[in-house]
């Protein structure tokens, strides 16, 4: 933190570490030659875990039902890989959190406003779907109490992650479309907002990135004035698609002015525009903030062969971002890092990228593509979609060409410098 401080960056953006007293702690360390960390225990070093990852299978009850593209089932499968993967080579990693109740009606007030609370608790009370927003997120039976559960989710993670500093991973959630006052885009309460409205209230500044295909409207509006939230969003092209937002020129407003960052990709784009535009562009508007936590919204609707977006990112490049992020959080936040998941409609990729990213944050390698997934995941994966679930953990991708060339990135990169006032470094 006290070297982070030392950066270049505008002045106004310093301020005082909020963690002192925790980071000064002697109970933790890190064992150089493992990376593991420990904890003294009566007078001996023991492993602790590296991440703790929240998945209820009662995340499951946000369901709009067969024929809707959203379902946790995917998400769910994620989590069930990554605890198959962990659970005989790594079982000390992971400490997993199961019994996730819904959060109360204070929390969720902490974004959402109280009369559209009270419309989604009389929807979720009828027996009939009615519409949430205009089209495309219905009610069901309870879907106020599993969308909170989601919220919930969200904020125990994130209490997690600032007060253990270790990464987090909340694979359900990550429903970045909800507004304060509406639901959109299949999402209902919008679980990373509210996680991030309950830390700016405890004094903390949020670095808040999001690579999901689709804006992050709801997070990027509903902290639009905020002085203590940097917004990063790369997303499809928002005049190509949902919901036709986040453009260079939406910076932020009054103290949120300057601090939000959208990097609008064309269909077609992949790992060729993602990673060098993250490398380039994340790390200065990051370390400029000095954030006291990151938040990652990991959609993977991005991912090649998605049912909805238009993009053609691999698991090779969320794997970079994913390490960008973690060597920022280290760097800057004492590992203060929440992942949620987001938005993916073609569930072999959902359930193996977001697998795939539970590892990263427990420290471990990642399998080779050629690795065979476990049989046990394929039986599930097959009894719930219907179809054969993919051998191994990665595959040879048949991508389109890409439209994308270096000179879209040096014009977006000045685009952004123009319009935010900052300097990238030359590619
Ligand atoms: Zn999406």
């Amino acid at each position: 933190m006290v070297a982070a401080a030392c950066r270049a960056g505008p002045a106004h953006l310093f301020r005082a570490p909020a963690f002192e007293r925790l980071d000064a702690s002697p109970l933790h360390g890190t064992a150089p030659e493992s990376g593991r960390r420990l904890a003294r225990a009566g007078g001996r070093y023991v492993t602790v875990p590296r991440s703790r990852v929240v998945w209820s299978d009662r995340f499951l009850d946000y369901d709009f039902g067969p024929h809707h593209p959203f379902s946790e089932v995917s998400r769910g499968l994620a989590a069930r890989l990554l605890d198959l993967a962990t659970r005989d080579s790594a079982p000390d990693r992971i400490e997993w959190s199961r019994s996730v109740p819904v959060a109360g009606r204070a929390t969720l007030e902490l974004f959402h406003r109280p009369e559209y609370l009270d419309f989604v608790e009389n929807a979720g009370e009828l027996a009939k779907q009615v519409l949430l927003d205009t089209g495309d997120t219905p009610s069901f039976p309870g879907c106020y109490e599993a969308s909170a559960r989601l919220v919930e989710g969200a904020v125990q993670a994130f209490d997690y992650t600032v007060e253990l500093r270790r990464p987090a991973y909340h694979p359900a959630g990550g429903l970045h479309h909800a507004h304060t006052n509406r639901a959109s885009g299949f999402c209902i309460f919008n679980d990373a907002a509210v996680a991030i409205a309950h830390g700016v209230k405890r004094g903390l500044r949020i670095a808040y990135i999001d690579i999901d295909a689709h804006h992050g409207d709801g997070v990027m509006y509903g902290f639009y004035d905020s002085g203590k939230v940097l917004d990063i969003d790369f997303h499809q092209d928002g005049r190509t698609i949902f919901p036709g937002t986040g453009f260079p020129h939406e910076v932020g407003r009054g103290d949120g002015a300057g601090l939000k960052a959208n990097l609008p990709l064309p269909p077609g784009a992949g790992d060729e525009a993602l990673v060098p535009l993250f490398r380039r562009v994340v790390p200065p508007l990051v370390r400029s903030f000095l954030p006291d936590v990151i938040v990652l919204q990991h959609g993977v609707d991005g991912h090649y062969g998605d049912e909805i977006a238009h993009l053609q990112f691999s698991p090779a490049g969320y794997a970079e971002v994913d390490r960008v992020v973690l060597a920022l959080a280290h760097e800057l936040t004492h590992d203060r890092l929440l992942v949620t998941g987001g938005g993916g409609y073609r569930a072999e990729s959902v359930g193996r990228v977001l697998a795939r990213t539970g590892l990263l944050l427990a420290g471990l390698d990642l399998p080779d593509d050629a690795a065979v997934l476990p049989q046990e995941w394929r039986k599930e994966f097959h009894r719930a979609f219907g179809r054969e679930a993919p051998a191994t953990w990665g595959e040879v991708p048949d991508l389109d060409p890409s439209p994308w060339i270096p000179d879209d990135e040096s014009k977006l990169v000045r685009t952004l410098e123009s319009q935010l006032g900052a300097r990238f470094p030359a590619p």
